[in-house]
């Protein structure tokens, strides 16, 4: 044990003894539900905080603790905690009835909205998540080339059954993959040269969401939009987090077009939902009238709240100069926890793109996934039990996604206490 681990213990001790309440709902959770949770990304050693309540920026803990929510749902929490235009929407949906067991009019207008949106999408489907959306889109794919492998990167997460890291073998749907490494063109298009014309898709994200904050570097998917192009194959973006980047979400901040697009999290105001589309002529296997034989159902695809939430969400809420703003804070913020992290010998760093970041447990240059691996997670996992004990919720791999509902006072107030952090943690001796 050296002195890394014993200001960690002291760190996990003294985060349990402050939250009894959620040591207690966690003791009962793990007699039902496996593992204590019903989203392994919300798992944390002890144990999980649980949460009561939240209003605007802030959330608040079974056991009474505030703060600031620099989580943001994963991104799905974009709009904050401010019920506003969106709760409103809900609120008057629900008045007028659910459980149609029929279409409606919200369903039109939100598919209108997202095809006004991104610009390689003609038509949309919507689903329960993006899980669901990610699925649909790959195996359309594969329907549409009539080819059955799908391209992807390693530690990549498009949903519970799409996610390329080793923790997703067991519920990865059975494809046949070529798994490429995230960032290397060069790698990519000799896996093209072997099984070019037997890969119906290549799925990914412009930013590595879940695998760490992990940024497309230049050219690399326009690279993978021509080798597409080239082979016949379908380029799918998976904008279930990254859409948020722009009104025409990452493809248009970048300028790529894919052939799908799938998106999810915040679309529907934070309700839940999925979605996925693109051209009218790739969509048109769902269309009987084109010639489609290709039927996709679901129970919930169309529920009114996630409609009349999202198109509030679209119409009322998210702007061109609202998303611009959001991303532009997000770079600000990260340049100054670089700067701060930088000046620090300890070995952390920030990855990011706009409004989504990641503490890393490295100050190494961070490509792809791989170069996460070996890395002493121990001072990250510090790092988020000290901003916890400040009263900053984040994820507990570090990640952090901007709500609008965070203000520049607040970062400035954030960025002074991590630098306090910080310079805490400089004083532990390094371990050999
Ligand atoms: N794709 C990406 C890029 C994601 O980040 C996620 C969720 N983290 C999904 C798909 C799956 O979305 P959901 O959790 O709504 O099923």
């Amino acid at each position: 044990m050296d002195d890394l681990d014993a200001v960690l213990d002291a760190a996990r001790t003294r985060y349990a003894d402050n939250r009894p309440n959620s040591k207690a709902l966690f003791a009962r959770a793990r007699s039902v539900i496996p593992g204590g949770s019903t989203r392994a990304v919300l798992d944390m050693n002890p144990f999980p905080t649980r949460m009561a309540s939240a209003k605007r920026a802030t959330i608040i803990d079974v056991d009474g603790h505030q703060y600031l929510d620099l989580l943001g749902d994963f991104t799905a929490g974009l709009f904050g905690h401010d019920p506003g235009p969106v709760g409103e929407a809900v609120t008057a949906t629900l008045a007028k009835g659910w459980s149609f067991g029929a279409g409606h009019e919200n369903e039109v207008r939100l598919a209108e909205l997202v095809a006004d949106r991104f610009a390689s999408i003609e038509q949309v489907r919507f689903a329960n998540s993006g899980s669901e959306a990610t699925m649909l889109a790959v195996t359309l794919a594969r329907h549409t080339t009539r080819r059955s492998k799908v391209m992807a990167f390693h530690g990549g997460y498009h949903g519970a059954f799409l996610y390329m890291g080793p923790a997703g073998e067991g519920l990865r749907a059975p494809f046949d993959y070529v798994l490429c490494r995230f960032n290397d063109l060069e790698e990519v298009t000799a896996r093209f040269a072997e099984h070019g014309a037997d890969i119906a898709c290549v799925i990914v994200e412009p930013l590595m969401g879940s695998a760490g904050c992990i940024p497309a570097q230049p050219g690399f998917l326009a690279g993978l939009r021509e080798l597409c192009d080239r082979h016949g194959s379908l380029l799918i973006l998976d904008e279930v987090m990254t859409s948020r980047m722009a009104y025409g979400g990452a493809q248009e901040r970048l300028g790529v077009r894919p052939d799908l697009t799938t998106l999810g999290k915040y679309l529907s105001g934070g309700m839940n939902s999925g979605a996925f589309g693109g051209s009218a002529a790739v969509m048109s296997a769902f269309d009987a009238s084109r010639g489609g034989s290709v039927a996709h159902g679901g129970t919930f695809n169309n529920n009114v709240v996630s409609m009349a939430a999202g198109v509030t969400a679209l119409e009322l809420v998210l702007t061109r100069e609202l998303l611009d703003e959001l991303f532009d804070r997000g770079e600000r913020l990260r340049a100054r926890i670089e700067s701060i992290l930088t000046a620090s010998p300890t070995p952390l760093s920030i990855t990011g793109w706009g409004s989504m970041m990641n503490f890393q447990a490295t100050k190494a240059v961070i490509h792809s996934p791989a170069d996460l691996a070996g890395v002493d997670l121990r001072w990250r996992e510090l790092l988020v039990f000290e901003l916890f004990e400040a009263g900053y919720y984040l994820a507990p791999r570090g990640f952090v996604a901007l709500s609008i509902e965070v203000t520049e006072q607040h970062l400035d107030r954030f960025l002074a206490d991590l630098a306090g952090i910080v310079e805490r943690m400089g004083q532990i001796p390094m371990p050999r």
